[in-house]
């Protein structure tokens, strides 16, 4: 049988259906799927992504038969709609749109009004008995085609608009006559030729398979690629095309058009929520020129402008009625699109809605509890990385505010920073590490990378729906949209807004997404809320998982914070972070310093009680949970004085010469601290440092079990193990400080020691160093750097150069390069069970918090993954993910 490339669409009946998504995109396989449910869907095609990726495959070329198949499809539209593509009297007029698998902004989107040429808009006015509507639809139609097929300045179009509006002194385009926009064709037409050197095709079929092509070129453009590298979108899924007939929402006041979502993508509130234009056409709702007006006046909106429920009532109803039929066939929240055509309702799209994350989760528990999903479903729902934004403070809102605007809430979260006046501006600057908002009047997609580096975005013009909005939703990025109380002037880098109060380039300030609050200068924050439906999601994330989480805590505080997200236990708690704080980072000096072991132990003697207090306080906030501790680990770098204020001070305590010290000093500098005399290497060559810590978390678990009767497993830590030799003159000396402890206290603890597996040479001799050890933590942070030969402070320079030209998909500091150190993990993992049935492996590098990272994990078979307090929650779903998706198709 020959290969189908085309799928009709129309009267009840589609050849595709929802889940043919990856061969007909998400736009195409709904349509295909609306029609079939009975839906009102003008009929169409939709060329499936196959052909894109032929097209790619064999120089551009279109795969054999396709035209045949195209012509055959349009005869089929043809004949429902009573009308011919082409035809002089009664013209079909068709849009053409792209459709990838995921929404993609940054590609081409829409042509509307395709198939008029000066031929054929006679017949639209005939049947339309409207020479103003035609001439304005045809202008329409040259002003799209000529600027995404074409590739004509669109400005200059605009501006012969501007000059025809200035000459008949008027504002508005409605204020335009029929000859006006006539005359405009024509001198569109002439432009373009000027421009380009080639003519605007008058020949629909031209017309037709040139949009197609921009289709399809359009998947391979700069802000598509863009947008798919932010979005991990593979480049070989392709496009789609659907061709479609057209209904126009322009063609007077009975007419309309507007989008809409099935409850409130923000908040995720049970309610319908849209916006809609009276006598507009297509994108005119979420160009943000025109101030759409709400479909109904639910959830209190006291929008001034009427609601669609009050002046088309019946169309209304026949809407709310379909948002009911969308919901409970597609189980999820609807993103839609509609027109209304001289009173008739026509569904131009629906797909699943993108939604905060505080939405994603109401929505899925508010669906679990009206029966349409079960709560595997509702966890699945909800994107791991998602979660990022509701674990992060809110405004305080007790905090004063001087208010300077307000406009819609459109995305929620606080957001604080320097203001910036362009996307290249705001990406520059967080390349430096600076916090920005991105001001704009509006944005576009050419704005997507500006957005992406900002903190918040904040746009004057706009509604709900806004390109703005809807690209900050998916982005999780805090944004106010449509405040019109602020006057941006792009020319002086500056804003006015109330009060007489500009704004000027760099001056601080602060948005708060869910109040559409724009604040002067930076507002204090308040921790998020854990409770309520989070919590019920998070209870049931937990029923599905099989790998732990715990999390990396070095102060009680940290241990409060992760045991509130869920952790389950401490899995690295690195020591050395307890002496940075000032009247402590002195005696870790001193211990470094020493000339000889009489010193060091006097040094030693001073840190022996703090580190005992903080191990206290660790055990009791984690009631009995396990808790690792890593032995001293320090870059010494990090650590060595180097102000002279410092040496000075140091050299008075340590009673040495100032020359000295410092001559100590130069002679401890490393050429490359990372591979240098850190991790055990120090407990090798000063093993009374080792010794003395051991002694310090052996009394603190004893006191405590002594008199509180706490019952604590520590688990000590010994790092940066090469070989196994190491690893058993430290243990031996452990386990002879923890025996010589636990005699004199008199009680008996169990704990283990272990070590972490963080140079290839571990992972590759696991088999052997497993016999010393009772667990592994693999530190993916240097076993990165080791792996790659990457220096962890100094990759900055250039790994972003890699990510950014495909050389590496990622950063493998923040995902788990699997190839190369997940496959060092793996071996790791299996070689040290072999030897030990039962070790405890688990992974502490900052992976163990990244959602991929965390499903490899699970998939490898690690016992636990551990990760700062405030991804714990982003960890634990993410292995309900990855163990669910053991049963179920994530992407079904
Ligand atoms: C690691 O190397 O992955 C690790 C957790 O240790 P650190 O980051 O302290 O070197
Ligand atoms: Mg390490």
């Amino acid at each position: 049988m020959a290969a189908k490339y085309v799928y009709f669409f129309g009267d009840g009946k589609a050849d595709g259906k929802a889940e043919m998504k990856n061969l007909l995109g998400g736009k195409g396989a709904n349509l295909a799927e609306m029609t079939s449910i009975g839906l009102p869907v003008p009929p169409g095609f939709t060329i499936s992504t196959e052909v894109c990726t032929e097209f790619y495959k064999n120089e551009r070329n279109y795969p054999a038969g396709l035209a045949k198949e195209v012509a055959a499809n349009l005869t089929k539209v043809e004949k429902l709609m009573g009308k011919k593509f082409g035809d002089p009297k009664n013209p079909l007029l068709v849009s053409v749109r792209s459709g990838a698998r995921a929404s993609m902004p940054g590609m081409m989107d829409t042509i509307l009004n395709l198939g008029l040429n000066d031929v054929t808009v006679h017949g639209i006015i005939s049947q339309s008995k409207d020479e103003r509507f035609a001439y304005d639809a045809y202008r329409r139609f040259v002003q799209m085609y000529s600027d995404v097929v074409m590739g004509m300045d669109k400005g200059i179009l605009e501006h012969l608009l501007e000059q025809k509006k200035e000459a008949k002194g008027v504002h508005l385009d409605t204020e335009l006559s029929a000859a006006d926009w006539k005359e405009l064709v024509g001198k569109f037409k002439e432009k373009i030729k000027k421009h380009l050197g080639q003519n605007f095709p008058e020949d629909p079929q031209e017309q037709l398979w040139g949009a197609i092509g921009a289709v399809f070129g359009s998947w391979m453009n700069q802000r598509a690629i863009t947008y798919r590298k932010l979005n991990s979108i593979p480049a070989d899924w392709g496009t789609a095309v659907n061709v479609q007939a057209m209904v126009f929402g322009n063609m007077g006041d009975d007419c309309a058009t507007g989008v809409a979502f099935t409850r409130d993508p923000s908040t995720g509130k049970n309610y319908f929520y849209g916006e809609y234009l009276v006598n507009a056409q297509g994108e005119d709702v979420v160009a943000g020129i025109r101030t759409p007006q709400p479909i109904n006046r639910a959830n209190g909106n006291d929008s001034k402008l009427p609601s669609m429920e009050e002046v088309m009532p019946e169309c209304y109803t026949q809407l709310a009625k379909i948002r009911g039929i969308l919901e409970n066939h597609y189980r999820d929240m609807q993103d839609i699109e509609f027109t209304i055509e001289k009173g008739k309702l026509f569904m131009l799209q629906t797909r699943n809605g993108k939604r905060t994350a505080k939405a994603a989760i109401k929505i899925a528990v508010d669906m679990v509890g009206e029966g349409l999903i079960d709560e595997k479903t509702a966890v699945q729902r909800v994107v791991p990385a998602q979660l990022d934004q509701l674990l992060h403070p809110s405004l305080d809102p007790k905090a004063k505010k001087k208010l300077i605007a307000k406009g819609l809430p459109a995305s929620p979260g606080a957001a604080c920073g320097q203001v910036v006046f362009t996307a290249d501006e705001a990406e520059a600057a967080a390349k430096i590490g600076l916090k920005v908002i991105l001001v704009r009047v509006e944005t576009s997609p050419e704005d997507i990378h500006g957005m992406h580096a900002a903190q918040g975005i904040l746009t004057a013009r706009g509604g709900m729906t806004s390109h703005a909005a809807v690209v900050a939703r998916g982005m999780g990025k805090c944004c106010v949209a449509g405040c019109g109380e602020i006057k941006v002037n792009y020319g002086a880098e500056s804003f006015a807004a109330k009060g007489d109060v500009v704004v000027k380039k760099g001056d601080v300030i602060t948005l708060d997404g869910s109040t559409g609050e724009v604040m002067l200068g930076e507002v204090p924050t308040v921790p998020p809320e854990l409770t309520g439906d989070f919590g019920t999601l998070m209870e049931w994330v937990d029923k599905f998982r099989k790998l732990k989480v715990r999390t990396n805590a070095d102060t009680p505080h940290d241990a409060k914070v992760a045991r509130e997200f869920g952790a389950e236990g401490i899995g690295l708690c690195r020591t050395e972070h307890m002496f940075f704080e000032a009247d402590r980072i002195a005696a870790v000096r001193e211990m470094i310093l020493a000339e000889d072991l009489d010193g060091r132990k006097r040094a030693l003697a001073k840190i022996l009680p703090m580190q005992k207090g903080d191990f206290i306080g660790i055990f009791r906030e984690m009631k009995g949970l396990p808790v690792t501790i890593r032995l001293l680990d320090p870059p010494l770098h990090e650590f060595l004085p180097h102000e002279d204020k410092d040496i000075d001070a140091l050299a008075k305590t340590m009673g040495v010469s100032v020359q000295a010290l410092k001559n100590k000093v130069e002679f401890l500098h490393e050429f490359n601290p990372m591979l240098g005399h850190r991790g055990c290497r120090l407990g090798i060559t000063f093993p009374e440092i080792y010794d003395l810590q051991v002694q310090a978390i052996m009394e603190a678990a004893c006191e405590l079990n002594k008199n509180e009767g706490f019952a604590i497993v520590p688990e000590i830590m010994i790092p940066l193990v090469a070989v196994v030799e190491e690893l058993k003159r430290l243990r031996e000396s452990a386990v002879r400080v923890c025996e010589e402890v636990m005699g004199r206290y008199g009680v008996k603890i169990d704990y283990l020691i272990g070590t972490m597996i963080e140079l290839p040479r571990a992972a590759l001799t696991a088999d052997e160093i497993a016999k010393e050890a009772e667990f592994f933590s693999f530190g993916t942070n240097d076993l990165t750097q080791t792996t790659f030969g990457l220096s962890r402070d100094d990759a900055g320079k250039f790994l972003p150069f890699y990510v950014e030209s495909n050389l590496l998909p990622e950063d493998p500091f923040v995902t788990l390069d699997q190839g190369g150190v997940g496959q060092l993990v793996r071996i790791g993992c299996e070689k040290g069970r072999a030897t030990r049935k039962n070790l405890k492996v688990g992974i502490c590098g900052e992976h163990g918090g990244d959602p991929e990272s965390v499903i490899f994990c699970h998939k490898t078979g690690l016992d636990y993954v551990s990760c700062s307090p405030f991804r714990v929650p982003i960890a634990r779903l993410a292995a309900a993910h990855a163990a669910i998706g053991e049963t179920t198709d994530l992407t079904k």
